[in-house]
């Protein structure tokens, strides 16, 4: 029986990164996974490089050089002739940019000595798990400690069974051969938005079925408020409170009936998206058997070291509750590599997770937002500054969104930064340095921004907290 210091789990942003990191500290490590790829063959990365934040952000980039092309070339004084859109080049784009990354992190395994195992892990106990390959032969390994980060999938809801055709999920959405006339879109998630951008910008007319009332809601109220409007104003049809009910698939596309406060309505689409949210993902994982204990939604229990229910397994990712993002699973994997190779006063903190939505304008937030504060009765102050304000973005045919700070009243600490804008998926790292380094808006304020750049959006926003921004 072969056997390691630290067996992996899973390929994905927190398995492959805990591989590389555990290597780097001297482990002897393997890192399994089962995901076979477009090609038929074995292939790292999970989720994120195979079916998520890769491909979704190359067609992303490509259906915005569409946009611009078509809506602002010419104030650029910049005329083209028609514009057409070649589906299949541009989705053989996305898959040699998955091919070349996956095929990254196959090189980086094999820089520090990570033994790959392709095949399905099932836990034994004991520090025992067993392999099944693809072609069914099985081996038993060992290991002092085995991280799981198994990650998730997508939700299915009984009203709308994906069919790999007309009804798909973010891997279907990602695959299609034409731009489909009419597409259909459940739930004005993370996912919902990116991929409904993506074919609206391609010329589908896109209808988003969302069953909450609000939209965004984990967005700050504001920021909300004026996605909706930029999203509904590129011909995204977004109705909220609306909670399908039933899909009817036929030869011509699918019906979708929904209720609203109004009763049931109807609509036909060519394709529908479903993205209702992601579920951890631990079948095939032999979790009962083991005596690994998950919650109730089914996320693997950690404590805030991630360790499990059985002595010497832990657990990060998508598969334990909290952020179901490629950057959180992979910060959990370096945590947990470092904690096992001996490294202490470590533990779980999600408090400056940053999030970005792709949609143009881009959505980017770190910490509390204004109703959270309000709700939790803390004193704070405001200070906002929009895009229309600043050169760098008027120079781009950008002006629209804003940047606002949020900070505590009695000390100035940053709480919360939220953009909507142009590229604000790359200011917001420096908010989030930022918060980590317990920093006040005036600490921001007194930071030379180089100038003319999107970042000094930021920098006036935190001047603003204290009524003293000079472009406004
Ligand atoms: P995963 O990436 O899901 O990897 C888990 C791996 O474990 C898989 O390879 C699977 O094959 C393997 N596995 C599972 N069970 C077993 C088993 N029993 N034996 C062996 N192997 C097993 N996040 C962002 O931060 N930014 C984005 O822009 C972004 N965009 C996204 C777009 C889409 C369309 C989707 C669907 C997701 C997106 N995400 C994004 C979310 C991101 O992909 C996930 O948060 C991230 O992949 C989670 O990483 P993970 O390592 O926990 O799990
Ligand atoms: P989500 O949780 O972001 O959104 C799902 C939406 O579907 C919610 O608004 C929910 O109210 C709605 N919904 C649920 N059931 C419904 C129903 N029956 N009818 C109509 N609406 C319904 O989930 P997602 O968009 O599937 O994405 C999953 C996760 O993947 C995200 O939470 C995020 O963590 C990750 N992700 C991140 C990025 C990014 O970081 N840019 C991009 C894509 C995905």
């Amino acid at each position: 029986m072969d056997s390691y210091q630290t067996l992996v789990i899973g390929a994905g942003p927190g398995g492959y990164v805990a591989a590389i990191r555990a290597a780097q500290l001297g482990q002897t490590v393997a890192c399994v996974d089962r995901w076979i790829g477009a090609e038929g063959k074995s292939t790292l990365g999970g989720t994120c490089l195979n079916v998520g934040c890769i491909p979704s952000k190359a067609l992303l980039d490509s259906s915005e050089q569409v946009h611009r092309a078509q809506h602002q070339f010419k104030a650029h004084g910049i005329t083209v002739g028609e514009v057409t859109v070649d589906v299949p080049t541009m989705v053989a784009r996305k898959d040699k940019i998955v091919k070349q990354l996956t095929g990254g992190i196959a090189g980086l395994f094999k820089k520090n000595k990570i033994t790959r195992i392709e095949g399905s892990a099932e836990l034994l106990g004991d520090g025992k798990v067993a392999i099944t390959a693809h072609d069914g032969s099985q081996q038993t390994v060992s290991a002092e400690n085995i991280i799981i980060a198994t990650g998730s999938e997508p939700i299915n809801i009984p009203v709308a069974k994906t069919d790999g055709d007309r009804i798909v999920d973010n891997s279907g959405a990602l695959e299609f051969s034409e731009v489909p006339k009419r597409l259909g879109v459940i739930g004005a998630g993370v996912i919902g938005l990116e991929l409904g951008s993506v074919w609206r910008r391609l010329g589908s007319e896109v209808t988003v079925l969302e069953a909450l009332p609000d939209f965004l809601a984990a967005a700050d109220d504001q920021i909300a408020k004026e996605a909706a409007k930029a999203i509904k104003s590129q011909g995204i049809d977004i109705r909220l409170g609306a909670r399908v009910t039933g899909t009817k698939v036929s030869k011509k596309g699918v019906t979708v009936t929904y209720e609203t406060a109004e009763g049931s309505e109807k609509a036909e689409f060519d394709r529908l998206i479903v993205a209702v949210g992601r579920r951890p993902n631990t079948g095939g994982l032999g979790a009962e058997n083991a005596g690994l204990k998950l919650d109730e939604r089914g996320f693997i229990e950690v404590n805030d070291q991630f360790l499990t229910s059985l002595p010497g397994v832990y657990a990060i990712g998508d598969v334990v509750a909290g952020p179901m993002l490629a950057h959180r699973a992979s910060e959990d994997g370096v945590m947990v590599a470092e904690l096992i190779a001996g490294e202490a006063g470590i533990h779980r903190d999600y408090r400056c997770v940053p999030w970005v939505i792709y949609t143009w304008p881009e959505i980017a937030w770190v910490g509390k937002t204004e109703q959270a504060l309000r709700a939790e009765g803390v004193e704070y102050r405001a200070g906002s500054f929009p895009f229309a304000a600043s050169g760098r973005a008027r120079a781009m045919e950008e002006g629209q969104g804003f940047v606002k700070v949020l900070t505590e009243a009695s000390s100035d600490r940053i709480l919360g930064v939220h953009m909507i804008g142009p590229y604000v998926s790359e200011m917001i790292s420096e908010a989030v340095v930022a918060m980590e380094f317990d920093a006040s808006a005036e600490d921001l304020a007194r930071t030379i921004h180089a100038h003319p750049t999107l970042s000094e959006a930021l920098h006036e926003a935190a001047l603003a907290v204290d009524k003293r921004a000079l472009h406004i």
